[in-house]
């Protein structure tokens, strides 16, 4: 008889880790693990691999776990996925595996715990010292890759395998992406996507970092230089409200926050010399993962928050887990809300104008209510106010270069197929992650799929370099098995 609940992973609890900045989710243990792959149906069709972005094989890893075969379920994990324990810990399964789950349709039953296993069998790995090898024929081909985030990243390794040479520029001093300057350490420790780059490093891929394609470095130099070009440089131009007061000293992006955190240490003060005073009261404004993770930073630094959303929060595109441990932490959730006005005084934030919402009965393209503004409108004090609504393709590199054509979004053009950039010049250049939006199949704006886009230009990369003839040079073992 198959436990129709999962086994909830055990956390820290919520009033000791508003005070910190540690993992709130704390991995199942071996036991915890085998319990709950016991859950799993072994459907003869199983929807939930076309759930999964990258079609990971979840019935078989899920199998070996069940029998307590930790390596063998890594082996299959990772023939289609390079990095579990970062997408175990951040993919939005509920709307990808698990969403997909049979179990989950049950009356009363949860979708198995898909990401949660997968958390625990890269966790369980790497604590074990298990890497997988690759044997690597150089090729004597170099690819330039531009920006180290998800797609970046993947696209690296999966280039690097095919025995090209790859270097991967990145703006910033750290690389990641989002995965180090947005998600916060309590949801996505930086140590290990760490562990992870390092892997790629390892593998003999170069990491130059504080370069800026399109300002430090050219990217048409870059095309001369290289036989190919991946661009992964995400999305990071934070969107604004467009509403009075968005000036004043107290306001921040939620990039721009996050980033304070993440990367200059700010609730490290006076460790770091980068200070952040949020001070006793906090709004933010969005419903997605951003907002969320916004607010609960804010938490940590020990002010009170609330979230403001214009619709109710059914409505909220965040992923369900981080809702919920939101409102646990006690973010104090204001629905139906639009902030219209930020007021000040000598430049400062002081109180946010805000309208009531209602939802009318038309639909969005998205297919949620939309929401229509009350004549109601009300004013709260506050000494902070983070903007989480989104970002939008910064144009700086496509501005850069005649390689490059955007779409009325500013996303890079590409084919949605191949995912090569439209270019009417001779420019073996192909692109992916948030700098495409939807363009693949409609589907954009996570970090697998992100992973996916890097996965999907690598594979063409390869296949039309290799049409051109390759040099083979040298063989290497580039990474063995506990012997590196
Ligand atoms: P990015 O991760 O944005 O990486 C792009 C990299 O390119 C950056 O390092 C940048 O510095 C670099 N770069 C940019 N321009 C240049 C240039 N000209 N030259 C050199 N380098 C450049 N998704 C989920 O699936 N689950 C979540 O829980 C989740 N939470 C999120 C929380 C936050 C706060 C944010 C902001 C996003 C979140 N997302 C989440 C979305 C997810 O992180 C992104 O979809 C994903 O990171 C996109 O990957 P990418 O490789 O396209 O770009
Ligand atoms: Fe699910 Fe994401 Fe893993 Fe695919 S990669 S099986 S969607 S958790």
């Amino acid at each position: 008889m198959v436990k129709p609940k999962r086994i909830v992973m055990p956390r820290q609890d919520p009033h000791y880790r508003i005070k910190n900045f540690n993992e709130v989710a704390l991995g199942y243990s071996a036991e915890q693990a085998m319990e709950e792959a016991s859950r799993c149906y072994g459907c003869k069709k199983s929807r939930c691999i076309e759930g999964c972005p990258v079609n990971v094989n979840i019935p078989e890893f899920v199998e070996h776990v069940k029998k307590g075969n930790f390596e063998d379920a890594y082996n299959v994990l990772t023939e289609s996925l390079l990095f579990p324990r970062i997408t175990g810990r951040v993919c939005p399964q509920e709307a990808q595996c698990e969403g997909s789950c049979v179990a989950g349709t049950k009356e009363g039953c949860d979708p198995l715990a898909i990401g949660n296993l997968e958390r625990f069998v890269g966790d369980w790995a790497a604590e074990k010292g298990i890497v997988s090898s690759y044997e690597i024929r150089e090729s004597g081909k170099s690819v330039a890759i531009i920006g180290s985030g998800p797609a970046g990243i993947t696209a690296a390794a999966d280039l690097r395998k095919k025995g090209h040479y790859v270097t991967l520029y990145e703006a910033l001093h750290v690389p990641g992406g989002v995965l180090v300057y947005g998600i916060p350490e309590f949801r996505m420790p930086k140590a290990i996507v760490r562990n992870e780059i390092h892997k790629l490093e390892r593998m003999g891929v170069k990491i130059k970092y504080n370069t800026l394609i399109g300002a430090t470095k050219s990217f048409d130099d870059l095309k001369e230089e290289n036989d190919a070009i991946f661009i992964a440089i995400g999305a990071g131009l934070p969107r604004f409200l467009g509403i009075p007061g968005e000036e004043l000293v107290g306001v921040y992006t939620a990039n721009e926050f996050l980033a304070r955190i993440n990367l200059m240490g700010a609730d490290k003060f006076p460790q770091y010399d980068t200070p952040i005073d949020v001070g006793e009261r906090v709004a933010v404004v969005g419903g997605g993962n951003v907002a969320m993770d916004s607010a609960r930073v804010a938490l940590r630094l020990g002010t009170k928050v609330d979230l403001y959303y214009r619709r109710t929060k059914e409505y909220m595109p965040a992923r369900n887990v981080e809702i919920h441990h939101a409102l646990e932490e006690g973010v104090r959730f204001k629905e139906l809300r639009s902030p219209i006005e930020l007021i000040g005084s000598k430049g400062e934030l002081m109180r946010v104008k805000y309208s009531v919402m209602k939802l009318s009965s038309k639909l969005d393209q998205s297919g949620r209510r939309i929401p229509v503004e009350t004549r109601r409108t009300y004013s709260s004090p506050y000494d902070t106010f983070i903007i989480a609504i989104g970002q939008s393709p910064n144009p700086l590199l496509p501005k850069k270069t005649r390689y490059l054509r955007t779409n009325e979004k500013g996303y890079v053009i590409v084919n949605p197929e191949t995912l090569r950039v439209a270019s009417d010049d001779d420019c073996l250049a192909f692109a992916g992650g948030d700098i495409i939006g939807d363009q693949y199949r409609g589907r954009g704006g996570t970090v697998i799929d992100a992973m996916s886009h890097g996965r999907i230009a690598a594979k063409n990369i390869d296949e039309l370099l290799s049409r051109t003839g390759w040099k083979m040079e040298k063989m290497v073992v580039a990474m063995h098995p506990r012997n590196v």
